[in-house]
């Protein structure tokens, strides 16, 4: 039965991964050089001022790298802080990060030099997530819905946080894994704008990218509490670059 299921899933993968490939063929995202806001993307000109920067953060005020190439990849901001869950709108709570949709299998790389905090599998399908700790901003960045074979080795031996193993750091633009093949399309309930539906269909491949500060020891109580606590998150769009 498992052996079943996930030889269905693996079918269910390729023609997703075959899918993007036509689409991507046929439809250009960018012209003159300038990024063709779509769908919910177009929503960045307002969600770009929405929230408040811890103070220590006002220098770093869009200065922080996409984990994304977007300016040369297609992408939609499909959903924002706070908003309600793209995916499943009737998931009760907030969206606590943004989701960049894009190509499966687009390269992410590390913001700032970072310590790794630790990876974990996904509870819910076959994906990894994991999180790095700035080491100047001491922003915390999770990066949720990635592909677990590609995230480089040093970081998925990381399973969790210990005072006891030696920090591993990441530099600034270090590769650190693959956007997943999100396994399932997205189900009616979902409003796909047109221009998104005629780029990505109904596939949600995404990297779940959230951002909180935690000026703390990563061992600490005061760590382990601001991150459990919603007020440490930031909106991301604050910090990274401006999209022009
Ligand atoms: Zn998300």
């Amino acid at each position: 039965m498992t052996v079943e299921w996930s030889g269905t899933l693996k079918q269910l993968f390729t023609t997703h991964k075959r899918l993007q490939t036509e689409r991507f063929i046929s439809t250009s995202h960018y012209s003159n050089g300038m990024v063709q806001l779509i769908g919910n993307s177009k929503k960045y000109v307002t969600k770009v001022q929405e929230g408040d920067l811890p103070r220590e953060l006002y220098a770093l005020k869009n200065s922080i790298p996409w984990p994304i190439n977007i300016s040369n990849t297609p992408f939609h901001l499909a959903c924002y802080l706070r908003d309600r869950n793209y995916s499943l709108p009737t998931f009760p709570g907030h969206h606590r990060g943004i989701d960049i949709q894009t190509k499966a299998g687009e390269c992410i790389v590390a913001p700032e030099r970072s310590k790794v905090i630790a990876c974990h599998p996904n509870a819910d399908n076959e994906l990894s997530n994991f999180s790095l700790l700035g080491e100047n901003s001491k922003i915390q960045y999770d990066f949720i819905h990635v592909d677990p074979e590609s995230v480089p080795k040093k970081i998925r031996d990381r399973t969790q946080v210990d005072p006891e193993q030696e920090d591993i750091f990441i530099e600034t633009g270090e590769y650190v894994g693959c956007v997943g093949t999100w396994p399932l399309e997205l189900s009616d309930l979902v409003d796909v704008p047109k221009d998104v539906m005629e780029l990505f269909g109904k596939s949600f491949h995404h990297l779940h990218f959230e951002l909180s500060y935690a000026p703390y020891d990563m061992h600490s109580m005061d760590y382990l509490q601001a991150i459990i606590n919603d007020r440490s998150l930031i909106n991301p769009l604050l910090l990274l670059k401006k999209i022009d």
